[in-house]
């Protein structure tokens, strides 16, 4: 069998708009929900039940209840014309009593289609109760006789967007259910029965068609073996990876140390014990005949760049070339310019390359690159790009912040041959996490700040005493502090946020003039350069920004952030700004304004934040609080999105996905045996192909 999706699986993966009445409107609607292919119907499972299996005579029917009647229809009452405030009224009934059906705006012709006078007729929806007498607005249902099986049952209630009727997405999402197929058996036998699993056609069934509120818990036994599904296929498809990386063996850089000694000797500073263990985990990993793939994790100010450059230091003594590989400019940028001289004083070759960096400067440097020369080069993902290619490429280096994925870890990294690669992640992701983002990685952590952090005041303030907080900065920066002004995240669209930076700019600037500078991700990078250096160099004294300076912007006498609308934000991306303030040893001052009233969840929130400084632990309260998805509070997190899983209910279930990995790469790791082909199936269902695609066909 040649590694293409399983003929099985065809028709699921057919757009929506192929299921008939889908037309393309319909088809965008379904796809903001669920997703443009008819399997991503699968995972929409249902948030809610109404029980329509209540069927009383009409007398008996109790306001407030949803009930399933069976009528008589007896009189039309249609508005006056020209009326639209009244609406059209039915009445109809059976021998124990009357109720009147009401419905706004509705057609005439459609109302005497659907329900004409003397035929019987099963409605349901809910009963209420209008001066004394029974009326029912709206009925969800309006159906003949013979189709009252289709209503008189317990129904599913799918999470909807506006203008998808609840009676078309159900529609949608059973014709999906209906067309999935039997398919081969993925689970271990063993587990299975322990789990009292069903097979996954029946699960699936089973989670759309709920009969009681225990149907909806995430333990309840189908969903759960749909969630230890995706959570297989997750680990599954990372293993898979990962192997693939390792399949060209590494290669022992073990240097002399001397590079090393030289830099240390340059850092005003003596490296923390966490600095020096997690050096001591990388030097050996490099020495090592297998390829590094490891997770450097600290919080912010933990002091990962020195460990990357003598990290990479190692790889250049063993006569190989290393990469840094930043997420944006800025940040490329300022590690180029913190890492250099350091890198000179061991008489190390350093180059940057980004986008910025064009024509015949670029040709040079890329022949130097090629021909060896250049020893470390430091970038965006410009570094990936094609025409760049290096002699030999020993170390890998992502300064990752969430922004990479997978693929363009491994694409660095291909590169070299046998090329060792350290991520490294300033957010401190709680382990569950780590697990679906990074597999079995190998992590070290710097678990320990290097010591002169002085303390960060952090404080909720109103955005309603804005002019307080702009008259305070206003006497900050008389005494030379320099502050920076973060502006809200609007909607999670880069325009709008431009828009109120700018704006806030401007309103900063009539006050306190050329002190205010203008950072943001669309000026050109001359511009932000020039921003930055007037900041950096307290030309200007207010820096305002858009969320640009959250990675690894370092000022470090910089003492004040003021974050507006600090409730739009997620809990460790303000921790990530925060850490931009209190860098050089004088006590910081972190404002958050907030827009009241808060949420009592955003309240409880931003007060983790104002009462810790520990990035871990505001990581796990924030997933918490919030759910793994949202944890970094951005959609480049990275991370991956689960469907039907949720982390923190189904951790154990994560645990015992990569323990199953584990077991089935050791016993057939080119998935080749029967279960080895369910499991490629149960890839390609959750869409990992491009883990199928490492495989040899089987
Ligand atoms: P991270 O990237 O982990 O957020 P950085 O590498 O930018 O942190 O380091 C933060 C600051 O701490 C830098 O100004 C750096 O020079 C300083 N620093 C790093 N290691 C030490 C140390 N062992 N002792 C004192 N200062 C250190
Ligand atoms: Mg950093």
């Amino acid at each position: 069998m040649a590694s293409t999706r399983p003929p099985v699986l065809f028709p699921l993966f057919a757009p929506t708009t192929s299921i008939s009445g889908i037309g393309p409107r319909l088809g965008q609607l379904i796809q903001k929900v669920a997703g443009e292919k008819i399997v991503r119907l699968l995972w929409h499972l249902p948030a809610g039940l109404v029980d329509r299996r209540f069927a009383p005579k009409v007398g008996d029917a109790p306001a407030g209840k949803v009930a399933t009647l069976t009528v008589e229809v007896l009189a039309h009452a249609p508005p006056p014309p020209r009326n639209k405030r009244v609406p059209y009224r039915i009445t109809c009934g059976d021998d124990t009593g009357k109720i009147t059906l009401v419905f706004f705006h509705a057609k005439d012709e459609y109302l005497e289609r659907l329900l004409p006078v003397g035929e019987t007729r099963v409605i349901s929806g809910k009963v209420e109760l209008f001066d004394g007498k029974r009326q029912m607005t709206h009925p969800d249902h309006v159906v003949q006789l013979r189709e009252i099986d289709d209503v008189k049952r317990v129904e599913a209630v799918y999470p909807l967007t506006e203008g998808l009727s609840p009676k078309v997405l159900d529609k949608a999402v059973r014709t999906a259910v209906n067309m999935a197929p039997e398919m081969p058996e993925w689970l271990d036998g063993p587990y299975q029965a322990r789990q009292k699993w069903s097979s996954w056609r029946e699960a699936l069934r089973a989670a759309h068609n709920p009969t009681s509120e225990a149907d909806f818990a995430p333990t309840a036994l189908a969903r759960s073996r749909l969630a230890f599904d995706e959570l297989l296929s997750n680990q599954l498809a990372l293993a898979l990876m990962r192997l693939k990386a390792r399949v060209r063996r590494g290669r022992s850089l073990g240097g002399d140390g001397t590079l090393r000694q030289k830099i240390e000797a340059a850092v005003p500073y003596a490296l923390t014990g966490a600095q020096h263990r997690a050096l001591e985990e990388i030097f050996a990993d490099l020495i090592s005949e297998n390829r590094m793939l490891r997770l450097l994790q600290g919080d912010v100010g933990s002091g990962k760049t020195i460990v990357a450059l003598l990290a990479m230091a190692a790889a250049v003594e063993a006569g190989t070339q290393a990469a840094l590989m930043a997420p944006t400019e800025i940040l490329a940028q300022q590690h180029f310019e913190t890492i250099k001289p350091l890198a000179e004083a061991a008489g190390i070759r350093i180059e940057a390359l980004s986008g910025r960096v064009k024509g015949a400067a670029r040709a040079a440097i890329l022949q130097d690159v090629a021909e060896g020369r250049v020893q470390i080069l430091v970038g965006t993902h410009a570094l990936i790009q094609k025409d760049v290619e290096f002699n030999d490429l020993g170390l890998a280096v992502i300064d990752e912040q969430h922004r990479f994925g997978v693929h363009q870890r491994l694409e660095l990294s291909s590169k070299g041959s046998g090329t060792d690669v350290l991520v490294m992640t300033a957010t401190p992701i709680p382990r569950t996490l780590t697990l679906t983002a990074y597999g079995d990685m190998d992590v070290s952590r710097l678990d320990e700040k290097p010591p002169g952090r002085a303390p960060v005041d952090t404080r909720l303030v109103n955005q309603e005493r804005l002019e307080e907080i702009v008259d305070a900065v206003g006497r900050a920066i008389a005494t030379d502090a320099k502050v920076y002004w973060v502006c809200p995240l609007v909607e999670e669209s880069e325009l709008s946020d431009l828009a109120a930076a700018e704006a806030r700019f401007a309103h900063l600037k009539e006050r306190f003039g050329a002190n205010v500078a203008l950072l943001h991700g669309q000026m050109k990078a001359a511009d932000k350069d020039a921003a930055m250096e007037r900041f950096a160099h307290g030309d200007a004294r207010i820096l305002v920004a858009t969320t640009v300076i959250e990675v690894g912007v370092d000022v470090p006498d910089a003492t004040i952030i003021v974050i507006e609308h600090a409730e739009r934000f997620g809990l460790a991306q303000l921790h990530q700004l925060r850490g931009r303030i209190g860098r050089g040893g004088k006590p910081g001052t972190c404002l958050l304004l907030y827009a009241g009233p808060l949420t009592q969840t955003a309240k409880s929130r931003l007060t983790i934040l104002r009462d810790t400084d520990d990035g871990f632990l505001i990581a796990e309260e924030d997933l918490r609080l919030r759910g793994g998805g949202e944890v970094l509070g951005t959609r480049q997190s990275g991370l991956p999105m689960f469907k039907l899983a949720d982390i923190m209910i189904h951790g154990e279930l994560l645990a015992a996905a990569r323990d199953d990995v584990r077991l089935i790469l050791a016993r057939d790791p080119n998935l080749e045996s029967e279960r080895g082909q369910a499991l490629r199936t149960l890839l390609y269902l959750f869409e990992q192909d491009d883990a199928v695609r490492t495989l040899r066909s089987g």
